[in-house]
């Protein structure tokens, strides 16, 4: 059985590698969301896989460096796309989280990215 828990933050960023001209070059912000993703076997007594409580526990310290930030400062982030920034969550919240299955980050409405990094 799968949980699923999405969390909002701000967050500014550029992305230094696309090419000059291209609309990512330059500084601007989203609201991005990060939906975090655990599977694993129901607790037959608890009747749930886990508590929600503990996503966003685990979630919390990664949140703290994200939200209303500058992507780019952030080390591991200099080049903050969707992949990267999943990659990122992904690499921190696993140690956390041994259940996590999936990352997904969604820029906008439209467009989002979905990791299911290594174990
Ligand atoms: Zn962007």
């Amino acid at each position: 059985m799968e949980l699923r828990r999405t969390f909002q933050f701000e967050a500014a960023h550029r992305l230094p590698n696309v090419a000059s001209g291209h609309k990512c070059a330059r500084l601007h912000g989203h609201s991005f969301q990060a939906e975090i993703v655990v599977e694993g076997p129901l607790d037959p007594r608890l009747g749930w896989v886990m508590d929600y409580a503990e996503i966003k526990a685990a979630f919390a310290p990664l949140y703290q460096q994200l939200d209303h930030n500058y992507l780019n400062e952030i080390p591991g982030l200099e080049n903050p796309t969707s992949e990267r920034l999943a990659e990122w969550i992904w690499a921190r919240l696993k140690p956390a989280l041994p259940l996590l299955s999936e990352v997904v980050v969604a820029e906008t409405c439209t467009a989002k990215c979905v990791f299911r990094g290594p174990a």
